[in-house]
């Protein structure tokens, strides 16, 4: 147990599942997320994660937006707000001095070390700040590079205990017509999310190559999801004058509200079937140390802020929070 680390894959604005019975007409899929692709053959590492590892149906229920969503994931709590009147981009949220799963780590393992690497933004004091070696970039920086220096870093120090990588790209499809004829490949989360499990698998087989899979718990999660296919969508893609018949191939973003219902395109108004896709987050907990007993398991009803603490008791490390650990 001593010997026990932690990898934590953070995707920025990755649906975790969607509601029962959408499909994008132009693909006959449901609107990209990992539950749905993986149903559908699409997405081959992220279905060994979810077959040797817990699914959860994760939800945001605070704010969705990615300064308290990323907060959530590392702290285990809602409890934070933004200064009235502040935006909350300039990480004017109060709590920034709680505890996070990073700092909470480095407590209980000084001799282990504790790294982070992602958008310059979130690799703060409250968010994902490690105390061994933090390296952020600007939004939307290359996850392939990203992803090498933190490689590179995990090759240098062999005594890593728990390192955090944040991939933002995915989130730069966000404001986008994704199955337009016209959509360039990067700017479609179709193809985007077809990438992003070629970089799961990358991260599986390095660890693998390594030797520090059998003693590595992989935990994959996300702030947001987006709007997509839903009257939040639709009103958004009317407002920014999308063709009527392309509405259906419509994400706006992840904006107030949150909460929507999915919208009805045979007959061109709400459905009355909630769709909250904005709330709909990732969360997989899984890698070689992950106990047998969790495998192949699906949790219904999960939160955004399970997520650090699910970590601190596989870790076996006090995290105060208000969220429930899966174990
Ligand atoms: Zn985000
Ligand atoms: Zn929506």
């Amino acid at each position: 147990m001593k010997d026990q680390r932690a990898f934590i894959l953070i995707l920025d604005m990755l649906a975790g599942h969607w509601a029962g019975k959408t499909t994008v007409p132009a693909t006959g899929l449901p609107p990209p997320n990992v539950w749905g692709y993986a149903q559908a053959g699409k997405l081959p590492a992220f279905q060994d994660c979810i077959e040797n590892g817990t699914f959860v149906k994760a939800w945001n229920k605070g704010n969705c937006n990615t300064p308290y969503g990323q907060k959530y994931l590392a702290s285990g709590t809602y409890e934070t707000r933004s200064v009235p009147g502040v935006d909350p981009y300039c990480l004017m949220v109060q709590g920034a001095e709680k505890e996070t799963i990073l700092s909470a780590c480095k407590r209980k393992y000084p001799a282990g070390k504790v790294a982070a690497f992602g958008s310059d933004a979130w690799m703060q004091t409250g968010w994902w700040k490690a105390t061994d070696c933090t390296m952020g970039w600007g939004s939307y920086y290359s996850d392939f590079l990203t992803s090498q220096q933190c490689f590179k870093w995990m090759l240098e120090n062999p005594e890593w205990k728990m390192v955090l990588l944040y991939l933002p790209q995915y989130d730069l499809t966000g404001n986008c017509p994704v199955m337009g004829k016209d959509t360039a490949y990067t700017k479609d989360k179709h193809h985007s999310l077809l990438q992003l499990d070629r970089f799961l698998w990358m991260v599986k087989t390095f660890l693998q190559e390594k030797n520090w899979w059998n003693e590595t718990g992989l935990f994959i999660g996300s702030d947001h999801g987006c709007h997509y296919g839903c009257d939040a969508a639709v009103k958004a893609g009317r407002k920014k004058g999308v063709p009527e018949k392309e509405l259906s191939n419509y994400c706006s973003n992840h904006e107030p509200p949150y909460d929507c219902l999915v919208w009805d395109f045979e007959k061109n108004k709400p459905s009355k079937q909630r769709s909250d896709c904005c709330r709909r987050t990732t969360f997989i907990a899984g890698g070689g140390a992950w106990p047998a007993r969790m495998r192949g398991k699906i949790v219904e009803q999960g939160e955004i802020i399970d997520f650090s603490p699910t970590i601190a008791d596989f870790m076996k490390i006090k995290l105060p929070a208000d969220g429930r650990s899966l174990l």
